[in-house]
């Protein structure tokens, strides 16, 4: 801004997987405006979180001192209290008493009960040192690899789907790629909402006569500026998606050439989409079947047709071959390994690729090096000098269920540490998750606010917002992207970085990182050589110099590589495998109880489970209350008027919430944002995981809807 300041300093945007530069404006003290930087991925835009989403990091309720609970006083997962009002359940502690308290109980848990009685979330709103970190403390201080964060709500179907099909998680073109591409095809999306800044690079493509296909059973705002819109029935993806295989196969539209060279398992593909022409899934999918060949025939032909995928995707019991799809239709048209072209599931939080690259993953080490793998394994305890545990640790969802399992149970988690993620509204059957939660017996929880989840501590350590620290992350394009300190962490609150080293000191490592900013540029390096190949030519001092560097980058001099998989895939045999993948039903299925579908999802002013967005002054103002999206013509046949409150319960819960008139939504069916607390929507979802990924399907569950 044109108002005088005291400093500027350059950092990212700390909400979504688009990863907008930017810069903070800071007054007294205090951030009083944001401004686009011209950042590869946003070119100076930002979107209404990224400039207005700031003042959350001074908001009265920022957590000051550590907290310990009182003694005698319950936990309640039935009625979690009001966050404002921790007093009367914590008194403050000096950072020595609650480190103590912190990690002298978990250890005393690994002590008594082994490793496996331990687990930790990280989470992929902090940086790629502090998720390094963080695993590090699990798999070498712990004892176990029972560690994660939300990618496995996430993407973790997306990634798996593409490690077994093409050999690496993250996407193989960039956003900003859809300027040289003839045909995108969003998918399960909701870019306008979810990646703002991306959905004007596609909004721009299409007015230079780019062709958008939206298929989502919501059709959204991106739907305004689409060719065609294919609002599929909810669940019937691998339905619309084997059509649109069959097509290109049935009218000749293979590559034979990309197919013969650099697929395998073609066969089997071809022969299993045999029984799903377009003719036959029309009725299955609500999508006439010329349409389906319509959109078939120019994905296949047009110079560069690429896809982009959000949770619409993933977030199902059969999530993972949903992706295998995907992968099988870009593979058999040769629409991947060239510009324009190929695989982009949409990132959604900050750093959640990056998180993951940094291993905070329970089958894997940094750069997605399996932890059952012996030479990865044995590489890992030469370089931590340490005994490692081979085995796969427990997934999220996992983890609540062994938190809540019987005494008897060798594998029983009794002690956790989570670090900025919020479980007791993020996770399905919140219920389940929220006994699960306060059952243990030790929870340490550090965040900047008194979340749902510290509402549940035991030990609760205030930490820093992003814009009090400076560390590495990692958008959804693989851009490496340093943010760095624009204020200190209000009272006592300290950065992340240095609450890990302290609870790692106390659980009896012997770390040492040293330099500025508890010294994250050492620990930046070491996870550099533990990533081996992937961001070898990334050094700390070049990302300070560049702001961005995108990977994989493989030497000093190697600009990075925006297009992967032109020559090969990182596969063993250096080709796709093509996964054919049948209609699997979702777990819970509408009923005469249970009537209406419930779709959960984001809104674009608030954030995941909105502990910052909601104290943030601006975006609070424009989406204050909890609202459910209903077709009108449920609404009337409901006799409801939009503003009206309904009920909505599922076998798990019920929320009160008011409801608002979006014809986007599928008529029997009700969308709710899960980022307020008064009306949770994790309180109905359903938890049933997806095999592969052990995602749980929060886009399809059965509810009831009732006035009132
Ligand atoms: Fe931030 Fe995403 Fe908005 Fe960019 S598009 S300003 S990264 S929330």
């Amino acid at each position: 801004g044109a108002q005088a300041v005291d400093r500027k300093v350059d950092s990212v945007c700390p909400f979504c997987g688009v990863g907008c530069l930017l810069t903070y404006n800071v007054k007294d003290e205090v951030i009083v405006s944001v401004d686009g930087r011209d950042g590869p991925a946003n070119h100076g835009r930002l979107c209404v979180k990224g400039r207005f989403g700031f003042d959350y990091a001074h908001h009265p309720q920022r957590l000051t001192k550590p907290l310990i609970r009182k003694p005698g006083v319950p936990k309640n997962p039935d009625a979690l209290g009001d966050p404002t009002n921790w007093r009367e359940m914590f008194r403050e502690a000096s950072w020595d008493e609650a480190l103590d308290l912190a990690a002298g109980k978990l250890k005393f848990l690994r002590d008594t009960h082994g490793p496996k009685a331990l687990a930790g979330f990280g989470s992929a709103k902090g940086s790629n040192e502090e998720a390094y970190l963080f695993q590090k403390l699990v798999r070498t201080g712990f004892g176990s690899n029972n560690v994660d964060h939300c990618t496995r709500l996430c993407h973790a179907s997306s990634v798996a789907a593409l490690l077994e099909g093409v050999g690496s998680g993250a996407v193989s073109n960039q956003v900003n790629d859809v300027e040289h591409a003839g045909l995108i095809l969003v998918i399960g999306s909701n870019p306008t909402a979810n990646h703002p800044v991306a959905a004007t690079w596609m909004k721009n493509a299409a007015r230079r006569g780019t062709k958008i296909v939206l298929a989502d059973p919501r059709v959204t705002d991106i739907g305004k500026y689409a060719w065609r819109t294919l609002q599929f029935r909810a669940d019937t993806d691998v339905a619309l998606l084997n059509a649109m295989i069959h097509t290109v196969i049935d009218e000749g539209l293979v590559d034979a050439d990309f197919v013969a060279r650099r697929a395998s398992n073609f066969e089997a593909l071809k022969e299993n989409v045999k029984g799903y022409s377009a003719e036959a899934m029309a009725p299955i999918c609500g999508i006439p079947a010329e349409t389906i060949r319509e959109v078939a025939r120019e994905f296949a032909t047009s110079k560069g047709s690429m896809i982009l995928w959000g949770m619409g995707i993933s977030q199902h019991v059969h999530g993972t071959d949903n992706a295998r799809c995907l992968i099988a239709l870009v593979t058999v048209t040769g629409q991947i390994g060239k510009p324009g072209s190929g695989l982009h599931p949409l990132r959604g939080q900050n750093n959640v690729q990056g998180a993951s690259d940094a291993g905070l993953i329970p089958m894997m080490y940094p750069n997605y090096q399996r932890v059952d793998n012996a030479k990865a394994h044995d590489w890992f305890e030469a370089f931590w000098n340490t005994r490692l545990d081979s085995q796969p640790g427990y997934t999220v969802v996992e983890i609540m269920h062994k938190a809540l399992a019987p005494d008897s149970d060798p594998h029983k988690i009794r002690g956790m540490y989570i670090m900025g993620e919020n479980p007791a509204m993020s996770d399905p059957d919140l219920n389940h998750a929220r006994h699960a939660l306060a059952s243990l017996e030790h929870l340490v929880v550090q965040d900047i606010f008194m979340t749902e989840t510290a509402l549940l501590a035991d030990v609760v350590l205030p930490a820093s917002a992003w814009p009090e620290k400076t560390g590495t992350v990692t958008n959804t394009d693989r851009m490496v992207q340093m943010g760095r300190r624009a204020l200190n962490p209000p009272g006592d609150a300290r950065p992340d970085l240095w609450i890990i080293q302290e609870m790692a000191r106390r659980m009896g490592l012997a770390w040492n990182y040293q330099g500025p900013e508890c010294g994250v540029a050492e620990v930046y390096e070491e996870m550099r050589q533990a990533m081996h190949e992937a961001i070898e030519g990334i050094t700390w001092e070049r990302i300070e110099r560049e702001q961005s560097v995108t990977y994989p980058c493989l030497s000093a001099d190697d600009p990075g590589q925006p297009t992967v998989f032109v020559d090969d895939f990182p596969t063993q045999d250096g080709r796709v495998k093509l996964v054919p993948a049948d209609l699997i039903p979702a777990n819970e299925r509408p009923d005469a109880d249970y009537p209406f579908v419930l779709i959960t999802g984001r809104q674009l002013e608030h954030w995941h489970t909105g502990s910052m967005t909601r104290r943030a002054t601006v975006l609070d103002a424009i989406e204050p209350i909890a609202t459910a999206s209903m077709n009108g013509a449920d609404l009337q046949r409901l006799g409801l008027q939009p503003g009206d409150t309904i009920t909505v319960k599922s076998r798990r819960g019920e929320v009160v919430i008011t409801v608002r008139r979006d014809d986007g939504t599928p008529t029997n069916a009700v969308f709710i944002p899960f980022a307020y607390y008064e009306a949770a929507a994790n309180l109905l979802t359903n938890p049933a995981l997806d095999p592969f990924g052990k995602i749980p399907e929060f886009k399809y569950c059965a509810v009831a809807v009732t006035p009132g």
